[in-house]
């Protein structure tokens, strides 16, 4: 007899990457925006403050669902709440997903998603991207259970258009297509206006990255009320309270202020493509980002020295040893000083 269950022994949980103590790095290496949230944010939290913290926050997140709900353009039905999109997905892999066969997603995406299909009983069915990196529609027309796909992905920063996200939520009817719109500010199509018309299309997406509010923890899953209330009862069978009363007030603040949103995410894209452009010149290869990374390749150097050498100079990337990719790295876009000194170092290496 074991002390754990059968379950938690055989597990490999999802690594995040890596947050140094000491501070001194430019750190590109885990998708944060470079720029602090917005200062109504940082006031609204510290108005919220005080002995309303002595009662449990709101359930049901009703002012935040509002105020999404009408930036989305959509009612507080379709919207459901929780702790960072990594919590909805979970949810939604619960719900939708647990225990079925032939889940397809791509073989190279969010690594998270292969640690809830082990944890929740799923069989995934992983399809090759084409050798661009790209997805081919084609592959996710009928499911037998649903799908999963990054719009853009990770870490290849590349999209789809949202008619070809409406092409495979339109073939699987009947089966939840799960739309993960992490990155989607950054120059993608939100799948969110074909809410309305597909009832079995889920959108998720948080506050982490274009709101650089990612130590907050606050995401979203968007779709119909059905799909909703079906989350919601999984939701209030493991923690009714997943969203504390600073995340709410905050996040509400950061969702009002469009005006800093649409700034700061305009600045990252512009920043994007200028390092884009730059590395081209020096020969790299740069995938064609809609996010805010870009997935890079050296076409001598090994991508692990490269990642090795500029963390010795106090620069963190990503890099993923993992097939296909491990001649890659994930380069998150920082402020404009931080990718040059990002370009001067690997000008030296
Ligand atoms: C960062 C990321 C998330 C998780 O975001 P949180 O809201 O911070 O949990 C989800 N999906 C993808 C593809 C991501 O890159």
């Amino acid at each position: 007899m074991s002390l754990f269950s059968e379950k938690a022994e055989s597990l490999i949980p999802y690594v995040p990457g890596e947050q140094p103590k000491d501070g001194v790095y430019i750190k590109l290496n885990t998708n944060e925006n470079p720029y602090p949230p917005s200062p109504t944010v940082i006031e609204a939290i510290k108005t919220a403050v005080g002995d309303k913290l002595r009662l449990y926050p709101d359930p049901e997140c009703s002012e935040l669902k509002k105020v999404y709900a009408d930036y989305m353009g959509l009612s507080e039905e379709n919207i459901f709440v929780g702790n960072g999109s990594d919590e909805v997905l979970s949810i939604a892999f619960q719900t939708f997903f647990m225990g079925k066969k032939d889940v397809l997603m791509p073989d190279i995406s969010y690594s998270f998603y292969p640690v809830y299909c082990s944890l929740y009983d799923v069989v995934a069915l992983e399809i090759p991207l084409k050798e661009d990196f790209t997805i081919d529609t084609s592959d996710y027309i009928i499911s037998n259970n649903g799908v999963i796909i990054a719009n853009p992905n990770a870490p290849t920063s590349v999209a789809l258009s949202r008619d070809q996200i409406e092409g495979i939520v339109a073939a699987n009817r009947g089966r939840a297509v799960i739309v993960d719109e992490a990155y989607v500010d950054f120059g993608g199509e939100s799948a969110v206006p074909l809410v309305n018309r597909y009832d079995n299309l889920l959108v998720i997406s948080t506050l982490s990255k274009s709101r650089s509010l990612a130590g907050l923890r606050v995401g979203f899953a968007v779709g119909n009320k059905v799909l909703i209330e079906g989350m919601n009862r999984v939701k209030n069978s493991i923690n009714s309270y997943p969203v504390d009363l600073l995340a709410q007030v905050g996040a509400k603040a950061a969702i009002l202020d469009r005006e800093y949103f649409e700034k700061t995410r305009l600045d990252i894209i512009k920043v994007r493509d200028q390092t884009t452009e730059q590395l081209l010149k020096m020969g790299y290869d740069v995938l064609p980002s809609k996010a805010n990374f870009i997935f890079i390749k050296n076409p001598e150097k090994n991508a692990e020295y490269i990642f090795k050498k500029l963390r010795e100079k106090k620069i963190l990337v990503r890099y993923f040893k993992q097939e296909r990719i491990s001649d890659r790295l994930r380069v998150s876009i920082g402020t404009a000083e931080e990718m040059e000194a990002f370009i001067k170092a690997l000008a030296e290496i």
